[in-house]
């Protein structure tokens, strides 16, 4: 490593989940990578701290979750900047960030011209691709985590910095691991979601998952599915399908997400399973379909994934107060949302006492605390490593293990440090 004056800016994700942004730089120039969002207790927006649009070269969006490009175009407001992305993630977004305005708008100091805008930069890159901007080389690797999902490997004056951003080294229904054989880096940035626990076989939860849904629709009853729209729902589809499940009814922007999908299928492990989910399941159109959806049983795969708003919220008061019901949540339940309390106090505000089955299933699309590790150590020439995208405490036990494993301590930094090589 030369080592002189490059910095790396934690303007998010600093011992938080949630509003990914790091800019690496040199010369008062940076490579912004990622430029997401998080949510307080209100369910409002938070920002990422500010960098100025003029010393930006470029932006790389590595994932279309909205905690990785939800404040992207506020960069454009005054400006354009080039911008790198797999054509999956170029078209979700604007699904994603058209959304994000109409339900968040009020909050937020961006318009539709700023999210047009930030998608006609984006460059389209592939797995494996090598692009310049400026002083910088940037290359991207899949990183397993969602359909399109990239890592990006930085080079600037004779050092290499990989961020993995959310990564997964599990084979799902959906994508196929993170490909980080024969990767090499000096600084690594890895995100620590699940930095202290390991996630079950996922063979093992998909077959307790689809277990469960066939007991509820044998007992005449129905299972509610809350997902996130990208990633998530197409999982679930993909899975209830393989295990013929039926009858299926899909609602909310997951449609949308899977048409998307489907226009850039290469980036799909089982393009032909998310097909046959389109062409045999029902995907409500309107009230009509909506009202009847609940009526027999079946599967209701429906956003949002911690029913924080969309159509799952109608479904679980149409069927949270029968015993025969199922509520089956497949993903995170961040902290105060509707999801979590179902979890933990068994109700929401709406409906304080839920009578219907209630599960939680391990789907994770982050690498668990072995897994990390793993990505570590395949990781050839690692002499720094930077954890990002996780909660404090987690970071800590962490970090520890990657002390005893690599013998190297990782730096911890917050939301607003700069690291300087
Ligand atoms: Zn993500
Ligand atoms: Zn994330």
């Amino acid at each position: 490593m030369s080592g002189n004056n490059i910095e790396i800016k934690i303007l998010g994700s600093g011992k938080e989940v949630g509003r990914a942004a790091i800019a690496v730089g040199r010369n008062g120039k940076y490579v912004l990578l990622d430029y997401g969002v998080n949510f307080d207790e209100k369910d409002n927006p938070v920002m990422p701290l500010p960098i100025a649009p003029k010393d930006v070269e470029a932006l790389v969006l590595t994932h279309t979750h909205l905690d990785h490009i939800g404040a992207a175009p506020l960069l454009y407001v005054s400006k354009n900047i080039k911008a790198f992305a797999t054509e999956l993630t170029r078209d979700a977004a604007r699904l994603m960030l058209e959304d994000f305005l109409k339900l968040s708008g009020y909050y937020l100091d961006f318009e539709i011209e700023e999210v047009n805008k930030l998608i006609d930069n984006i460059q389209p890159v592939e797995h494996g691709q090598t692009v310049s901007a400026g002083q910088f080389l940037l290359s991207f690797f899949d990183s397993g985590h969602i359909q399109g999902s990239i890592g990006t490997i930085v080079d600037v004056d004779s050092t290499r910095i990989l961020y993995t951003s959310d990564v997964n080294l599990m084979e799902t229904k959906l994508v196929g691991p993170a490909k980080i054989d024969g990767l090499k880096a000096d600084i690594v940035i890895i995100e620590s979601t699940y930095g202290s626990t390991d996630h079950p076989p996922r063979i093992d939860v998909e077959k307790r998952f689809i277990d469960a849904v066939r007991e509820v629709i044998e007992n005449n009853g129905v299972v509610l599915v809350p997902s996130f729209s990208i990633g998530r729902g197409q999982e679930i589809l993909s899975i209830l399908i393989d295990n013929d499940v039926y009858p299926v009814r899909v609602d909310g922007m997951i449609r949308r997400a899977s048409e998307i999908s489907l226009m850039h299928r290469k980036f799909l492990r089982r393009p032909e399973l998310l097909e046959k989910a389109m062409e045999e399941y029902l995907f409500v159109r309107g009230w009509q379909d909506r009202r009847k959806a609940w009526k027999t049983p079946g599967v209701i795969v429906a956003s949002a994934g911690m029913l924080k708003g969309g159509p799952s919220r109608y479904y679980l008061r149409k069927i949270g107060k029968e015993k025969r019901n199922a509520v089956f949540l497949v993903s995170y339940q961040a902290e105060g949302t509707p999801g979590r309390e179902i979890l933990e106090k068994g109700g929401t505000s709406e409906i304080p006492k839920l009578e219907s089955r209630v599960e939680w299933f391990d789907f994770s699309s982050h690498a668990d605390s072995t897994s990390l590790i793993n990505i570590l150590k395949r990781i050839s020439s690692v002499q720094t490593v930077i954890l990002v995208h996780g909660e404090e405490e987690i970071q800590r036990v962490f970090a520890d293990k990657v002390e005893k494993e690599l013998g190297i301590k990782p730096i911890i930094p917050s939301t607003g440090d700069t690291i300087t090589l």
